[in-house]
């Protein structure tokens, strides 16, 4: 594949005002006009190159934008406040009352409380469906549906999603196809498969340190500007915008992404080969006993590997439990929910960030309660940290 993200990053150029390495940090909420007629223009958005007001756009905001723009290869972006603050403009957007959605049912936590609980009051439903079955994504278009909804690399179960293969199906029945990319940064371009509007939340891999919550919508210039539309558009009026100082910040950390994602994979891969010979029900797009491995491997660019999350089933909760103090305590990793850091991080996800998820739908979609998902984290000894956590499961005889 000729596309390459990263060079699509590091080709941009910002200098600061005063020749700086890294873009001026725009300290501003509100601009000046020379005229009142280019002010006018501005609130029309006919005024190219000018800004008007921080909630609607910033130079801060703009340059992270252009930056996740090139590294997804869509026209433009538009940064937010946090991941959330991304979806769910998207979905409001794009649906109105009377509007259907068609979504993957193993999804992030909040997106899934968001469809199923929160827009049915605006009269928008949501069907939730296995998203690695076309057949049966198909079968749940309607004449209303306007949206199909996915993860790449689904949370927690890591499913993946034939992003030509939906992006086929949206086209026939003229619908958006918005992909939610925060698993599988650099690793999988879902524009490039045919995406309409990519989203990640930044929180996660893409800044990578665990200090901000953030996101993007990645998409045609048609599509931000409308999510921008003073008069109607969501991202504007919902008002989950970043804030100037924290997208300089988080540029800047986007400057090594590709440099993490490397080692995360190899971590990851690394360990969920060991933890599969060891006998433990392991599951990771990178093992060719994943349902999925061949299809991820026809998306990737093999350069970012299958990236850094990775899940085991110890077999009950109370086992989890268990494996994940004494993890901590030997300071393998962080009990806590979240991705992308340099630590690991191990969370339950049926009792955490899947517990909008009703328990029956756990079970049907195979959410187990042993399991365990991990964030692998850039440690430069992997084998060393494997050793140890073979120590604590022998210790606690999961092993
Ligand atoms: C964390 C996460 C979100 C939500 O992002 P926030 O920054 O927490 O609002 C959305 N989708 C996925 C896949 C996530 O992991």
């Amino acid at each position: 594949m000729s596309f390459k993200p990263a060079n699509n990053i590091q080709d941009l150029q910002y200098f600061g005002e005063f020749g700086g390495v890294n873009p001026s940090i725009s300290d501003s909420s509100t601009y000046t006009f020379l005229s009142a007629k280019t002010m006018f223009d501005t609130f029309e958005g006919n005024a190219e190159g000018c800004y008007l007001y921080s909630r609607h756009s910033s130079p801060s905001n703009l340059y992270l934008g252009e930056a996740l723009a090139a590294m997804e290869g869509t026209e433009t972006a538009n940064v937010s406040a946090s991941g959330m603050g991304a979806i769910t403009p998207v979905l409001l957007q794009l649906c109105q009352a009377g509007d259907h959605i068609v979504s993957s049912r193993t999804i992030y936590g909040g997106t899934y409380a968001f469809l199923k609980n929160f827009i049915p009051r605006m009269q928008i439903e949501t069907s939730f469906v296995d998203i690695t079955k076309l057949e049966i994504v198909e079968a749940a278009i309607t004449k209303n549906t306007k949206v199909l909804y996915c993860e790449s690399v689904s949370n927690p179960l890591l499913e993946v999603a034939d992003i030509k293969g939906l992006a086929a199906i949206a086209k026939k029945y003229h619908l958006k196809l918005v992909v939610d990319n925060t698993f599988s940064p650099l690793s999988i371009s879902p524009a490039i498969l045919g995406a309409d509007v990519v989203i990640h939340s930044l929180t996660k891999f893409i800044n990578g340190s665990s200090d901000t919550v953030g996101g993007v919508v990645c998409g045609t210039q048609e599509f931000i500007n409308d999510l921008r539309n003073v008069n109607n558009g969501a991202s504007m009026l919902l008002g989950s915008t970043m804030d100037s100082l924290r997208a300089a910040s988080v540029l800047k950390n986007l400057r090594t992404l590709h440099i993490r994602m490397k080692q995360h994979s190899k971590n990851g891969l690394y360990l969920a080969q060991k933890f599969e010979s060891d006998g433990l029900k392991t599951v990771y797009p990178g093992l060719k006993s994943h349902p999925s491995h061949k299809l991820y491997k026809s998306m990737m660019h093999p350069d970012y590997g299958f990236g850094g999350m990775l899940t085991i089933d110890v077999g009950s909760l109370d086992k989890a439990n268990e494996l994940m103090e004494l993890m901590q305590n030997k300071n393998l990793g962080y009990l806590a929910v979240s991705l992308g850091f340099y630590k690991t991080l191990f969370s339950a996800p049926g009792t955490s960030t899947s517990s909008e998820i009703p328990e029956e739908e756990q079970k049907e979609m195979g959410l187990s309660n042993g399991l365990i998902r991990f964030s692998i984290g850039l440690d430069d000894d992997i084998e060393r940290t494997y050793q140890m956590m073979r120590q604590c499961m022998t210790q606690l005889h999961i092993l």
